[in-house]
């Protein structure tokens, strides 16, 4: 084997786990390669999932701003109207310019960037296979390294018989690229990725109808925070289907009629897209890790890693969308580099009790730690303290004063168990909750920080006076 296919560590995939992996490695010393099967490289997050829904997130924003405030503002627009197209475009954009970013990332780290698809071969070996130049033959080629580190990240899940058709049936990456504005978007599933895509093509203009299993949307929240979250996306348009499950969807000429069980009852609702987010799954497909013998969790399909992330094979690692824990970019990122540091011979963990999560609808959701059900279940003595964002001088400045924040403390250390935000710029100011569990702080470190004004951020302290019932605001 030629001493250039030999590499100190070999990480496949260049997502938010992989790319991060690969800079951190080879600011470490060591030789690196990233294998990346797309044309472009920054995996789902860059492509197809955080920076073009942000970027559209954003856009679709403005156009409500100007149709809805400019004039309380005192702004004169004159007819506002849309242009897709160039929204797309400067999404495309955004993308582009990002996903080159992370090229000039690695090239500058001196990471080998290798495109293709790759497969592991051995516990220290695999194969990438490539377009060869000019001819429609695939070139294999194979390479060996010390380390392995498995970050393929998930794909999107079909509901049983009710296969993507990439027009009417479709998932998040086609629901990002639409060029028209459908009449009306069904939405199968409430989720963070639901409610994100489909408050785009509200604002946009779209009637958009969501069917959610369950008896609420966004499981995973703090349940107030939830409920108000559903209270204003109702206001804002979003019809709701609760308790309602998705049966069958027949693909008619112009439009879909999606039949549904709500409640033992059946009812039929008739949209032109009908777009499935009800989950993703881990790619592992193909990737060679039953002959290697890769173990994954059976139900889930996750490969098992250990604290150090290293998989059942001692020199094959795994990060990400890939292994348990929260799908998200920052999460990948940070396992990411830890897996690079243990590798490198040096410590590496990530702190999973302080994760943040946000769904950027508007007004925008953020939260970190425990919520309020899960303190109760876990017999937790605790003491809460919320805020209006009414009540925020920076909130009234910009006209708006939707939502809270609430702080959850232990009843006895008074540390800072769980942050949740429902407001303005939420997906922002939670950082400051995050950076409070992290350290440990109490509710009175927060509730004594100096807090600019006026700002957003004092909204957090007054939660965290009012833990203590101290808030100087709080009626
Ligand atoms: C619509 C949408 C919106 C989202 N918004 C957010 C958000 O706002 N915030 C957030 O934190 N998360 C968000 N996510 C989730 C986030 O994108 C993922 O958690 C993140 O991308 C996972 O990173 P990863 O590195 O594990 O994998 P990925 O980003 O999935 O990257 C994996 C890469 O591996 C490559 N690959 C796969 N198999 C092979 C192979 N055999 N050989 C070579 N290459 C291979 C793939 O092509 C891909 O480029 C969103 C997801 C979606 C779908």
């Amino acid at each position: 084997m030629a001493p250039n296919n030999t590499y100190d560590v070999i990480i496949i995939g260049s997502g938010p786990g992989g790319y991060v992996a690969s800079a951190r490695a080879a600011q470490l010393g060591l030789k690196v390669a990233c294998i990346e099967k797309a044309p472009r490289l920054g995996g789902v997050c860059l492509n197809v999932g955080c920076i073009p829904s942000k970027a559209l997130l954003d856009s679709s924003e403005y156009l409500q701003l100007a149709k809805d405030q400019f004039a309380d503002h005192g702004i004169k627009t004159g007819r506002i109207s849309l242009d897709l197209s160039v929204m797309m475009a400067r999404k495309e954009k955004v993308v582009q310019d990002l996903t080159e970013n992370v090229r000039r990332l690695l090239e500058g780290n001196k990471v080998e960037i290798i495109h293709g698809t790759a497969r592991l071969a051995a516990a220290d070996q695999i194969t990438v296979e490539s377009d060869s130049g000019t001819s429609k033959k695939k070139q294999i080629t194979t390479l060996t390294a010390k380390a392995i580190i498995l970050a393929t990240g998930s794909e999107t899940v079909p509901l049983p018989d009710l296969a993507f058709d990439g027009d009417k049936i479709i998932s998040s990456t086609e629901a990002l690229k639409l060029d028209a504005v459908p009449k009306h978007l069904g939405i199968v599933g409430g989720g963070y990725i639901g409610l994100e895509l489909g408050s785009i093509w509200l604002r946009l203009g779209a009637k958009v109808s969501l069917f959610e299993m369950l008896p609420k949307i966004a499981t995973g929240l703090d349940g107030q925070v939830g409920r108000k979250l559903q209270r204003v996306l109702k206001r804002q348009g979003f019809k709701f289907f609760m308790n309602a499950k998705v049966t069958q969807a027949k693909a008619l000429t112009k439009n879909i009629k999606v039949e549904l069980e709500v409640k033992g009852k059946k009812e039929t609702v008739t949209c032109d897209k009908l777009l499935v987010c009800v989950g993703r799954s881990p790619l592992t497909r193909d990737l060679g890790l039953d002959e290697v013998g890769v173990e994954t969790d059976p139900e889930t399909g996750r490969v098992k890693v250990d604290s150090a992330y290293r998989t059942n094979i001692s020199s094959i690692y795994a990060i990400g969308d890939l292994v348990p824990g929260p799908m998200l970019a920052h999460k990948a990122s940070a396992e990411g580099i830890a897996a690079a540091e243990i590798i490198a011979g040096h410590p590496g963990e990530v702190n999973y009790d302080a994760i943040p999560s946000v769904i950027y609808t508007w007004p925008e959701v953020a939260s970190v730690g425990l919520t309020e059900e899960q303190v109760k279940e876990r017999n937790i003595p605790y003491c809460s303290g919320t805020y209006p964002f009414t009540g925020a001088g920076r909130a009234r400045c910009m006209g708006e004063t939707e939502g809270f924040v609430k702080v959850l403390a232990h009843e006895k250390t008074d540390r800072v168990l769980g942050v949740h935000i429902i407001g303005p710029r939420a997906a922002d100011m939670i950082a400051e909750g995050v950076l409070a569990v992290e350290f440990a702080a109490s509710s009175e470190d927060i509730a004594r920080t100096v807090h600019g004004h006026p700002t957003f951020a004092e909204a957090l302290q007054e939660a965290a006076m009012a833990v203590q019932k101290c808030s100087i605001y709080a009626s």
